[in-house]
């Protein structure tokens, strides 16, 4: 009987196992995670979970597991691969053999140089950390954020509702600097600043201390910023280290190739740990930190674990939500030459990015709620067909898109 290993019960090794099932693996199936938590979804920690306090939202209930014949081993940590044996070994002594191998190890956040997670300085990546965090998020409170992208944005606005004093910190000159239009990021920066959040950009720290009651940030231009908790969210980096002691090839990620397998034919790797060739961009190598990718390749990787030759060619695509506002972005934007924007109305418009050829190649969306979402998806179908539209049909609001995509 064939035995199959994921390592890594996050989001992506979650739905991979269930996938092999659901596709009819009858074999051998363990799941191995470091967490204690049965696997559990990500963006809710600086949504609902850190504002309601609620327990991690589970990818499925324990039941579902026993149901389906998954082995799981949480709170263990692969510590090593033996690919010459074709087993994986275990902190604890623990050896488990395969016959195929998925690595959905995710992501970590990047380290402040000269600064430990840990007493006044966290960050914000498990249902530990959103625990912790929560802790220090009340009316009265102070907490200072490092690091203006999504998750930073996304904690200040949580840390509103529940009525916390908030200054951010922003080393470049504005928020959402990394692929997010400016445009939509002005709209983000204003609205948190009708919120009360304090936005200090182009702000580097010069010193953090820690000091009874309260940790202090000095700035390079003197000011000072003393909080309950400071709350660094520079980034992710993807969690190769396995594979890479493995002697797997790794490049910004696990490198996989189209079908998501390693330089190792018997071993896979989906998710945020890995950077793969996507051929909608030229075969453009790109590593996505994104809900739906890790549901997507966790899928195609159980379908190719299985003999299967898919190709992952799906459009990139993400969403943020900050106070009442949805963010969402279909596409890969830093290949712009033209942008065209939509105005729907209320505060709702779409940007349309445009290569040098006039291909259509991305699409960010703000409006409240769910305002973007339709014409979002309709985009992501018109950038996966590769479309050349007349930039004056984007920008009319008259124009449906789903007649463009039948064009
Ligand atoms: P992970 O979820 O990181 O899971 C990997 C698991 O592997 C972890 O549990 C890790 O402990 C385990 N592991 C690592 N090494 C080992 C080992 N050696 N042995 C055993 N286990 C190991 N995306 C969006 O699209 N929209 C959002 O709004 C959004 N919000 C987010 C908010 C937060 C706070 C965070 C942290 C992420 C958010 N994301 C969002 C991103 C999304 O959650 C991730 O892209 C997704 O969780 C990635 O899934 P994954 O399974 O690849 O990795």
């Amino acid at each position: 009987m064939a035995n199959f290993v994921i390592v890594g019960a996050g989001e992506c090794g979650a739905r991979a196992a269930f996938a092999l099932r659901d596709k009819g693996f009858d074999g051998t199936l363990t799941l191995i995670g470091s967490e204690p938590h049965l696997p559990y979804e990500r963006p809710p920690l600086s949504k609902e979970a850190l504002v309601a306090g609620a327990g991690p939202k589970f990818v499925a209930e324990p039941q579902r597991y026993v149901e389906a014949g998954i082995d799981l081993l949480l709170g263990r940590s692969v510590c090593g691969i033996d690919r010459a044996a074709k087993r994986v070994s275990l902190g604890d002594g623990t050896v488990v053999p395969y016959d195929k191998l998925l690595l959905a190890t995710g992501a970590r956040p990047r380290a402040l140089p000269g600064t430990t997670y840990g007493g006044r300085i966290a960050a914000l990546r498990s249902h530990d950390d959103a625990a912790r965090i929560r802790a220090h998020l009340m009316d009265g409170s102070h907490i200072a954020i490092l690091g203006g992208g999504f998750i930073g944005l996304e904690l200040a606005a949580s840390a509103r509702k529940l009525g916390a004093t908030v200054t951010l910190i922003e080393g470049q000159p504005r928020v959402l600097s990394r692929g997010i239009p400016a445009e939509i990021a002005e709209i983000v920066a204003r609205r948190h600043a009708a919120e009360g959040v304090e936005i200090l950009c182009g702000a580097k720290v010069a010193r953090i201390e820690e000091r009874p009651g309260e940790v202090r940030l000095t700035l390079e231009d003197g000011r000072v910023v003393a909080a309950s908790l400071l709350v660094v969210g520079i980034g992710a980096v993807p969690n190769t280290e396995l594979a890479e002691a493995a002697g797997l090839a790794i490049e910004n990620g696990i490198a996989v190739d189209g079908m998501l397998r390693t330089s190792d034919p018997d071993i896979f790797a989906a998710g945020d740990c890995t950077s793969y060739p996507l051929s909608l961009y030229g075969g453009r190598r790109i590593r996505l930190e994104s809900w739906r990718n890790a549901q997507e390749q966790g899928a195609l990787a159980a379908a190719n674990m299985l003999g299967g030759a898919d190709i992952h060619a799906a459009v990139p695509w993400f969403w943020s939500d900050q106070y009442d506002m949805t963010l969402q972005i279909a596409g890969l934007a830093d290949g712009a030459a033209t942008t065209v924007r939509r105005d729907m109305g209320e505060g709702t418009f779409i940007l349309f990015h445009l290569d040098a050829a006039g291909q259509l190649i991305a699409a960010s969306g703000i409006g409240p709620g769910n305002a973007v979402a339709r014409d979002i998806r309709l985009a992501e179908m018109l950038i996966a067909a590769r479309i050349h539209p007349d930039p004056a049909e984007l920008a009319a609001p008259e124009t449906k898109l789903r007649k463009l995509l039948a064009a």
